[in-house]
């Protein structure tokens, strides 16, 4: 059996694609084309209207390109499960958590019906049968996602995404444990906790609730019981892959300042926007003022803290002087990265309904002028770097990503996977 998983969308996304993966390989599947495949799994996105979009393209060519069953699922499939039931006989909907169990019975009936008529396997399709305790965690990929929470109790007005998700919850730690062990063992260097609202995190243990810093410690001090790198590079270090201003605990800064890069001294933040009154619509929980105050202080805890986050702009009613008090905060906060969004009206949300919706030309020319200062303030933070020694992550040969989430070129014979020293 061939399987194809195309996987669009956010990273918590990419970690669920990478256990679908997992679910095939163990079944006895092997990755091939579209064309190829048995098997097509979409994970979808419905995070902007352009990502669902491209989301149903997506199942339309799979549709017409394999010949197989194509498994929709994810956030888009959730919303719009009869538009992606509508394109084929062949298309099922499946919510997430029966993805690994829908992909294992597929498996088994294709072996079962394989066996049926003859050695029809001749072709190879089994031949290489992965190891299923490996395949699909990192395959091309140096850096790993683990996903520790899903789901966010959270409202904003703007974001479809909780209602596709659902529900704040955590992944019990001895498993999360189990999962970071795994990928330690097989090498990986860099592993990013991955969540819907990763500060949430929340399990209850015999000892107490146990939030994000304690998962933290406990995964550190499974890293410390590897063997130390001749190099004096951390054996596996960790990355946070997005957390909500509110949710970032002296505790957790403070943790991140001790741990001397083992976890990365790199916070993505988002921000959404900089002025209180345009916040305070989107329904989120902090002002503009708060937002710097926890800049500040984590700035202050961690002098070489890189920040990155995530701005809307043409949010509805956002004016001229909303979007200017966006650049100044931005430029106060000096952000080594910005993900700029022109606001996507998604159906069924709040923001969707207002009658005050920015002119596309307008939110175009917002995010040129957001995404000229962004490329303005990445060069001032790499700049005032310069000279600086930092752990790299080589990514694809000759390219490797810095702690502080630079793109550096990688020393000549570096490997894939491999931490090297480089001087920014
Ligand atoms: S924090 Fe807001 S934007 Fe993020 S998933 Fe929750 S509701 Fe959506």
């Amino acid at each position: 059996m061939r399987y194809a998983v195309v996987n669009l969308g956010c990273k918590v996304n990419r970690v669920e694609s990478d256990s679908f993966e997992r679910a095939l390989s163990a079944a006895g599947a092997v990755p091939g084309s579209l064309e190829a495949a048995d098997l097509v799994v979409v994970n979808t996105c419905a995070v902007t209207a352009e990502a669902e979009k491209k989301t149903r393209k997506t199942v339309r060519r799979a549709v017409r390109a394999s010949k197989g069953a194509v498994l929709v699922t994810g956030c888009s499939a959730v919303l719009h499960e009869d538009v992606y039931r509508a394109m084929g006989q062949r298309v099922s909907v499946v919510a997430k958590g029966q993805v690994e169990a829908e992909v294992s019975r597929i498996a088994r009936e294709l072996a079962e019906a394989s066996r049926d008529v003859g050695d029809v396997v001749s072709d190879g399709a089994f031949a290489e049968k992965p190891d299923p305790s490996r395949a699909g965690d990192f395959a091309q990929r140096a850096r790993v996602g683990v996903k520790v929470q899903d789901g966010c109790d959270n409202a904003c007005s703007y974001c479809v995404i909780h209602v596709a998700r659902g529900p704040a919850c955590s992944v019990p730690a001895d498993t999360v444990e189990a999962d970071c062990r795994r990928l330690m063992e097989a090498g990986v260097r860099e592993i990013v906790l991955t969540g819907i609202n990763l500060g949430t995190y929340r399990q209850q243990s015999e000892s107490g609730a146990l939030g994000l810093h304690d998962l933290l410690e406990r995964l550190l001090a499974l890293a410390d019981a590897l063997p130390v790198p001749e190099d004096g590079a951390p054996t596996c270090r960790f990355r946070l892959s997005s957390i909500e201003p509110g949710d970032l605990s002296d505790a957790l800064v403070a943790l991140v300042a001790r741990q001397d890069g083992r976890i990365c001294r790199h916070l993505h933040l988002p921000l959404q926007a900089g002025s209180s009154k345009v916040l305070a619509e989107m329904n989120r929980s902090y002002t503009a003022e708060e937002y710097l105050q926890v800049v500040r202080s984590a700035r202050e805890a961690v002098p070489q803290l890189s920040l990155t986050t995530d701005i809307i702009v043409g949010f509805p009613g956002e004016t001229e002087t909303d979007f200017q008090q966006t650049m100044d905060l931005a430029r106060a906060c000096r952000f080594s990265r910005i993900h700029v969004f022109p606001y996507s009206r998604r159906e069924g949300t709040p923001a969707a309904e207002r009658a005050d919706q920015v002119d596309e030309a307008v939110k175009a020319d917002r995010a040129r002028r957001l995404r000229a200062l962004a490329a303005k303030l990445s060069a001032a933070d790499r700049a005032e770097r310069a000279g600086a020694r930092e752990w790299a992550l080589v990514e694809v040969p000759g390219e490797a990503m810095t702690e502080s989430y630079h793109g550096v070129s990688a020393p000549e014979g570096s490997q894939v996977g491999q931490l090297v020293r480089v001087t920014l």
